[in-house]
């Protein structure tokens, strides 16, 4: 079943977003500063961040889909997710197959 993605420091460590060919160099420099780590309580008050886009909305940086690396990261099976391209749709699009 589908649960809600934590928005924990312990699963960002998770995503793989940031090594994700959709995650484009620009993107990676201009969200540097963004992407900074955030304790837990800061983390609850967010809605947007620029990575683990599971557990916020979309990217404002990353527009275009070149390849999803969601199904082999830790978070989608402990939370038995269902959809991939999280940054380019807030709750996500389906998983190519
Ligand atoms: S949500 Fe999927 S497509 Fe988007 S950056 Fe993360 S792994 Fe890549
Ligand atoms: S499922 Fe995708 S968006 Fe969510 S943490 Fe993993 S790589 Fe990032």
């Amino acid at each position: 079943m589908m649960k809600k993605v934590e928005r924990t420091q312990q699963n960002i460590k998770r995503c793989l977003c940031l090594e994700c060919p959709s995650y484009s160099m620009l993107c990676r420099l201009k969200n540097f500063e963004k992407n900074k780590n955030r304790t837990d309580e800061a983390l609850q008050s967010h809605t947007h961040y620029e990575k683990m886009f599971c557990a916020f909305e979309k990217s404002n940086c990353i527009h275009a889909n070149k390849g999803c690396l969601c199904r082999s990261c830790q978070n989608f099976k402990q939370y038995g997710l269902e959809n991939c391209t999280y940054c380019t749709h807030t709750g996500g699009g389906a998983c190519q197959v």
